[in-house]
């Protein structure tokens, strides 16, 4: 079953110690959501608000990642969300390629358990692990047609940029606004994205999410 599998995950990052990354976690984040959702939000590290609280997309990316996913129509209810890697890199700087490599094994077994239609990358460093010769700029806002790799031929990679870069350029918000309405339509938006069952996996408790950061 998808919630055990998903429970084992959790248990199996909490103990995880196979890259740099583990000593300076105050929690790991392995993730979020509807264990059968049709879409899955592969962001890229978590931030110092998610490391204190073990949940991704807690802090100002996340609030503005709900307002762009209710905004198309969508809803974090009927996601799961993730990043690639699972403790938070050291003062907000970018994952590096050993740790996303080291951490990519629970990534796809995660989209393993989950089985979506969709898997939308946020930002380029969780692109890269997909379509490492994609250029966001030029990919995002649409099935990606290129080169890929980690995803079974059957789900559709979907870029789209990293809620932080709209946050550091407003200009971006009309981009992400538009793309992820793109991605709404994608899967049969206004109608809920995960149908019928509402058990949430990986959410410890309920946050305010209000603080700066470009955390994931
Ligand atoms: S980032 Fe991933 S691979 Fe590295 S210690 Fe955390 S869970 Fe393990």
């Amino acid at each position: 079953m998808r919630e055990v599998a998903l429970n084992v995950l959790v248990s199996e990052i909490a103990a995880c110690s196979a890259c740099a990354l583990a000593s300076g976690r105050t929690a790991t984040v392995p993730g979020e959501g509807l264990a059968s959702a049709k879409l899955m939000l592969v962001g890229e590290a978590p931030g110092a608000r998610e490391d204190r609280e073990g949940r991704p997309f807690a802090g100002a990316s996340g609030t503005l990642l709900n307002q762009l996913l209710d905004g198309a129509g969508l809803s974090r209810n009927d996601v799961f969300i993730t990043n690639t890697v699972k403790c938070r890199p050291p003062d907000n700087r970018d994952p590096r390629a050993d740790e996303i490599a080291s951490c990519s094994t629970f990534l796809s077994r995660q989209i393993e358990a989950i089985s979506p239609q969709v898997v939308a990358t946020l930002g380029r460093h969780a692109l890269a692990v997909f379509a490492p010769g994609a250029v966001i700029g030029e990919a995002h806002g649409a099935p990606y047609q290129g080169e890929r790799q980690n995803l079974h031929s059957g789900v559709i990679l979907f870029p789209l940029y990293h809620p932080a870069a709209a946050l550091h350029n407003g200009k971006l918000r009309p981009t992400l606004e538009e793309d992820m309405r793109a991605l709404a339509a994608l899967l049969g938006a206004p109608a809920r994205v995960g149908a019928g069952t509402a058990t949430l996996y990986g959410t410890p408790q309920e946050g305010v999410r209000a603080e700066a950061g470009r955390g994931g």
